[in-house]
């Protein structure tokens, strides 16, 4: 057991590195014994370091295909912060640092991610920052703020939320751009067949993502559903062997319970839920109390569920492109919700069909800009559509002083023993 406080005073010291932090925190992560961890994606980072490889630090969905044909290394900011996220006694002056010397206007989120690039060390020293914007000002100002204290060259996309072939071709013309800026920052030319290479593991990930995903309909379910985490790691860890082996030993346990018919919850599974929530790991907290204490499964989590295009002809450069635009397109989304509130409603809405849910929770996050009118749409449509009333809860995706796990187990157990009993 770790002691949160003492490793928050050596990480805002700058005695801990925040990357060493993560690796040894997703190291001694057991609620990930069954799942595909971040453990491996952090060791990489660690050897990426130590081998003087290129480290380029990353926001939102980048293409890292291309990052990786190049032999660099991302350093994803969406998997570092929830990392950090569960420690309570680092959150508050890392928000508060941002506060004071960056910008006081964004979400706990954003002013967490700042602080780390102002208080601490990195224990990285990166060779470019790549933000891909997702449509939220918060995001936008935070990736500011970081291109300006980061202390490396950035690449900014700037992707239009309006699908159609002029915002192709206008994010067709950033993919080259990108391409010239790692080119420039490497000095090589871009190796077609490392890109093909990478191209095909994105395309095997997906695969994979989706068969293991498939398996949480099977009665009992298997497995809890981890999509939110998989979905992180796959924008900054997608394209590498070591990721899809993780999610090949996921699928080859869930299918040998699924064939012995065994289900991860204790005794007989008593309720199937749809956990909407961002909070990567401390979601599988609240999965694993669930199971324990109500033998309730959770078959789905996140709040998005659609596929990301793959890359169907890797021979074709100009196809591959335009996948890779396509792409960034796809992830584009904000963190609470997706950014079309009729697509989310609909997701929402079959997936808890298709799993055969008979519970819906929002875990909402407070101080999300985005998430409460989500809530809200949410809320009628599954009532409507699925028969299904469903629980809304704020909590915070990033600081967890907000509302503490007791608490958020408390809210769930009276919905689980007064609404759904
Ligand atoms: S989408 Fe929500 S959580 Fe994400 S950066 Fe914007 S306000 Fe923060």
């Amino acid at each position: 057991m770790r002691d949160m406080k003492q490793d928050a005073e050596r990480l805002l010291a700058g005695e801990l590195s925040y990357l060493d932090y993560a690796a040894a925190c997703a190291a001694e992560d057991a609620r990930c014994a069954d799942l595909v961890s971040d453990a491996p994606y952090w060791a990489m980072l660690q050897r990426a370091r130590d081998e003087g490889k290129k480290i380029i630090y990353v926001s939102g969905p980048a293409p890292v295909e291309l990052i990786y044909a190049f032999d660099c290394v991302p350093m994803s900011f969406d998997l570092l912060t929830p990392r950090l996220s569960e420690n309570a006694a680092l959150i508050p002056p890392l928000m508060r640092a941002c506060e004071l010397r960056a910008n006081a206007d964004v979400c706990r989120l954003s002013k967490a991610q700042i602080g780390t690039i102002l208080v601490g060390d990195m224990g990285l020293r990166p060779d470019a920052y790549v933000a891909v914007p997702i449509p939220c000002d918060s995001a936008c100002m935070a990736y500011m703020a970081l291109a300006a204290r980061v202390g490396a060259p950035t690449f900014q996309f700037d992707v239009p939320k309006r699908p159609g072939g002029r915002t192709l071709a206008y994010l067709a013309a950033q993919y080259d751009a990108f391409v010239a800026f790692l080119e420039k920052l490497t000095g090589k030319k871009l190796d077609q067949d490392a890109l093909r290479a990478r191209m095909a593991l994105t395309n095997r990930a997906a695969a994979l993502l989706a068969e293991n995903a498939a398996l949480r309909s099977a009665r009992p379910c298997p497995l809890p559903s981890a999509l939110n985490i998989c979905n992180e790691l796959t924008n900054a860890w997608g394209p590498t062997e070591e990721f899809c082996a993780q999610l090949e030993a996921e699928g080859a346990l869930g299918k040998k319970r699924a064939a012995a018919g065994e289900g991860y919850c204790p005794g007989v599974e008593r309720h199937r839920v749809v956990l909407l929530h961002n909070m990567l790991w401390r979601g599988l907290d609240y999965a694993a109390f669930l199971a324990e204490k109500y033998a309730s499964a959770v078959v789905a989590d996140g709040y998005s569920f659609g596929a990301r295009a793959v890359f169907e002809h890797p021979e074709d450069p100009d196809a591959c492109r335009e996948t890779a635009c396509r792409r960034l397109l796809d992830g584009a989304t904000v963190h609470g919700t997706g950014a079309n509130g009729q697509e989310m409603v609909d997701e929402v809405c079959r997936i808890i069909t298709e799993r055969g849910a008979d519970v819906a929770i929002f875990m909402g996050s407070s101080g999300c800009r985005h998430e409460w009118a989500a809530a809200r749409m949410l809320e009628e449509t599954v009532q409507q559509r699925c028969g299904i009333s469903m629980l809304s809860l704020d909590t915070d995706n990033t600081d967890p002083n907000y509302r503490g796990e007791n608490e958020v187990r408390q809210a769930l157990a009276e919905y689980m023993e007064t609404v759904v009993r």
